[in-house]
């Protein structure tokens, strides 16, 4: 199963129902029944991503994008990579008001000081996704000092799998609670703009989860709202292994939904893929290693429509556990 969509932490979990059918996501144009694949048009680039790198100082169960202490698949951005893709946002004068920094742990990245302050400098808001462990412990005075410069738009988003510990260090590890509860009040106490992102475990209610977050917020002092989704994100876990329907162009008239609610018509994300010469663009945070969803290395290539040919596409984007077959 999977939680969705969170972009550095989903944990992926074994499957128990049917597996995809082998037809299903072959053609980027026509679905295995013969119709035209959905796809979605870039509406505006208000969110950009930067991976900013798949290290990360965990190795979680079932983590999604595979971070762990050595794998470096997407190796580490430097400030002038990042420099030069907020130039071209500049350039070509797009709505990107926020970017968003997600990996791997960002504070492993020895570029993260420079990367924040530049994307701060420029006047974005910055919402950076961390496990507030000893990476993060390590840069305490930089980041108070970026704190005290550029306000409220440096927002940390901490990663806690589950309100118990105990399922939080089933996915994360033994010792990994107690840390990832300090770097919380080290936050807190010094008044980051602080969001968490959380587990809705199979089986337990939503109120359940807001109510179990709330009281374990409470006894540690962090004043959150839970049921704002810009202060808790609870990323309900998925089969991400099951048989998904694919999405037709007809799909959308009949799921009432429209193509630009979906995150690849507003975001990109920024990989730089192991051995590779420069920094590339991928169409989501969800898919960072399929090649048919890298779209090329400017933010202009990157503009094009995407095709929804991966099964992430139907299961967490647009169904949602919804079907639009019938
Ligand atoms: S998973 Fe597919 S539909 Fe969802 S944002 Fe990524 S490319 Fe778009």
């Amino acid at each position: 199963m999977v939680s969705f969509p969170d972009p550095s932490c989903s944990p992926f979990r074994l499957a128990a129902a049917a597996p995809l059918a082998i037809e299903k996501f072959r053609d980027p144009g026509i679905t295995a029944k013969g119709e035209i694949r959905a796809s979605v048009s870039m509406v505006g680039l208000t969110t950009l991503w930067f991976n900013t790198g798949t290290l990360c100082n965990l190795a979680c169960a079932t983590c999604y994008i595979e971070s762990s202490p050595t794998n470096d698949a997407l190796v580490y951005l430097s400030v002038e990579e990042v420099a030069a893709y907020l130039d071209e946002i500049a350039d070509l004068k797009l709505p990107t008001h926020e970017i968003g920094l997600t990996g791997g742990e960002p504070f492993m990245n020895r570029d993260i000081v420079p990367i924040l302050t530049i994307c701060l400098e420029r006047g974005f808001s910055v919402l950076l996704l961390t496990n507030a462990m000893r990476p993060m412990r390590r840069h305490e005075t930089e980041l108070l000092a970026l704190k005290k410069q550029y306000g409220d738009r440096l927002i940390l988003r901490v990663s806690l799998d589950h309100y118990s510990s105990q399922a939080h260090e089933a996915e994360r590890g033994a010792g990994t609670w107690e840390k990832a509860i300090d770097g919380l009040r080290w936050l807190a106490k010094n008044e980051f703009p602080i969001a968490v992102a959380g587990r809705q475990i199979a089986g337990e209610r939503l109120d359940e989860a807001r109510i179990g977050y709330a009281t374990l917020f409470a006894s540690i002092g962090l004043r959150l709202d839970v049921t704002n989704p810009d202060q808790l994100v609870l990323f309900p876990e998925m089969d991400a292994e099951a048989d998904t329907p694919e999405i037709s162009e007809g799909c959308w008239s009949v799921l009432g939904k429209s193509p630009s609610s979906v995150m690849c018509a507003s975001s990109r994300m920024v990989v730089k893929r192991r051995g590779a010469a420069r920094p590339s663009v991928a169409a989501c945070t969800l898919i960072p290693y399929h090649p048919g969803f890298d779209l090329g290395t400017t933010l202009a290539e990157a503009s094009r429509p995407v095709a929804l040919n991966h099964p992430h596409c139907a299961r967490f984007c647009v169904l949602g556990g919804a079907s639009c077959s019938g």
